[in-house]
């Protein structure tokens, strides 16, 4: 679908004109940096920091077991991988 839309002129929330041939550019380059700066220093401050470092580390969505437990186990209940996991039995098979 081949749309013949006219340009429309953007403007950053500065006021600064952006290129019309890439609408991913929603801020100048200016506005850009500034941020990406502003980013930065929220994750420099001290107290993201010390959040960060007691934050609990997140618990890893490990399988409950290897893809081949589960061919294996799938093929002696006689489904395939496929519906194994379908129903869910390679979450429930150790508890
Ligand atoms: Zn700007």
């Amino acid at each position: 679908m081949a749309t013949t839309k006219k340009p429309v002129k953007r403007y950053c929330q500065c006021g600064a004109l952006l290129p019309a041939d890439n609408p991913r550019v929603i801020l100048c380059e200016a506005c850009r940096k500034r941020k990406l700066e502003e980013k930065y220093a929220a994750n420099k401050s001290p107290y993201v920091q010390d959040a960060a470092r007691r934050a609990k580390p997140k618990p890893k969505s490990a399988p409950a077991m290897t893809i081949a437990e589960v061919v294996r186990a799938a093929d002696a209940m006689g489904l395939s991988y496929g519906q194994f996991v379908a129903r869910g039995l390679d979450k429930v098979w150790r508890g």
